[in-house]
């Protein structure tokens, strides 16, 4: 049986290495044509440390990639502890199909042909899944930035709602040796470049940016369920059945209120490999395992409604402080209540 990934990211990657351990033959393809000086797909590289229990089963280890813990982080000026840090993705993305049969090629239509399945890890693209039932996508802007602090005060972690009009946010990783990345992700009536200039200029008094790189890019906030079809059967040119399926942000496994997709991609890859030659049962655990990621969304698409202008429900504050919750982020309820309140802010439409 022939096999292929395409797409060598987080997904792709870590499902070509769980198929070396386990004796699977997969060809990579991975054209790498991304716009970002560090060759890695626009990312601010933030992921929780649990992420190594992942990454020890294909042989890494976590100490190798990681760049900065982000505990204490600040949430719209409340600062709260994480498990969360900033990894060398693209170091990581390397080290993960650097055993595998990787062609430094995207794949295409035709090459497609010649495999029995085709594991669509193409993430924002989804070169080979038909389209999603519902898809929603968020644009972001993000600079890698050196930053001098004019006092003693470094520039710390944090993710702020409340700078942004629309439904979005901005965030601040450290990278290591003073850079940052600093980023904004925002549906609606947002000018990702001029609110990420007005938050260089009300920081000029503690601190100056010197822009080392930019990349413009967008992650798929529809949730899972609104993402699928998982796979799909189909008939080559020749009359040969084909399966395709999908893994990763190519089908949606991303938390929709904060973009995160590092440890859900990884996560979905073990998923696929657990259930090999069984896309029913795939989909299935998918479905169960993310169906947060549903309600998540359902969020967005109130507050992007008209009745979202009058700010989020009982239900919406729930699942925030749910949200934070999950990814170990230790806000008080009644703190994480009120600070969804901000999202209120964010439904404001209005522009920059
Ligand atoms: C600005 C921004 C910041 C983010 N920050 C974070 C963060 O801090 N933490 C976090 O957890 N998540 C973050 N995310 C989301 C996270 O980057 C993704 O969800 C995650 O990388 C998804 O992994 P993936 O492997 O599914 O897709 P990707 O990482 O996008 O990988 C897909 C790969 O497929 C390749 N490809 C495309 N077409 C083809 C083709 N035809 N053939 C072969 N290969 C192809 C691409 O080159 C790419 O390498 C961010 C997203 C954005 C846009």
């Amino acid at each position: 049986m022939k096999v292929a990934i395409a797409g060598a990211g987080i997904a792709g990657g870590y499902l070509a290495a769980l198929f070396e351990t386990r004796g699977i033959s997969a060809d990579v393809y991975d054209g790498r044509d991304h716009a970002a000086h560090c060759t890695c797909r626009s990312c601010g590289w933030g992921a929780p440390k649990g992420i190594s229990t992942y990454l020890h089963e294909v042989g890494l280890d976590l100490d190798d990639y990681l760049l900065e813990p982000m505990s204490p982080m600040q949430f719209d000026g409340l600062v709260a502890t994480t498990p969360l840090c900033t990894v060398d993705k693209p170091r990581l993305v390397r080290d993960l199909s650097r055993s595998v049969r990787l062609t430094e090629q995207n794949l295409g239509q035709e090459r497609a042909e010649d495999y029995d399945i085709v594991v669509d890890a193409t993430g924002i693209v989804r070169a080979f899944l038909p389209p999603c039932r519902s898809d929603l996508t968020l644009p972001t802007l993000q600079h890698r930035v050196a930053v001098d602090c004019r006092g003693s005060e470094r520039l710390g972690a944090g993710v702020y709602g409340n700078q942004i009009p629309g439904l979005g946010y901005l965030w601040i990783f450290p990278v290591g040796t003073n850079e940052y990345h600093v980023g904004i992700g925002g549906i609606g009536n947002i000018q990702h470049k001029n609110l990420l200039e007005q938050f260089y200029r009300d920081s000029a008094g503690q601190f100056s940016f010197a822009r080392q790189c930019a990349c413009h890019g967008a992650v798929r906030v529809a949730s899972p369920y609104y993402s699928t079809p998982f796979f799909c059967r189909r008939r080559r040119e020749d009359g040969a059945p084909q399966v395709i399926v999908g893994v990763g942000e190519s089908i949606g496994t991303v938390a929709p209120f904060t973009g995160e997709g590092i440890m859900y991609s990884l996560e979905c890859a073990k998923m696929l490999k657990d259930s090999w030659l069984d896309p029913e049962k795939y989909a299935r655990s998918v479905l169960a395992r993310f169906a947060w990621m549903k309600k998540e969304r359902e969020t967005l698409d109130y507050l992007l409604s008209p009745a979202g202008l009058n700010g989020p429900r009982l239900r919406d504050r729930w699942r925030f402080f749910c949200n934070a919750r999950r990814s170990g982020i230790r806000l008080p309820m009644r703190e994480a209540f009120r600070r969804m309140g901000s999202l209120t802010r964010w439904v404001e439409h209005e522009e920059i």
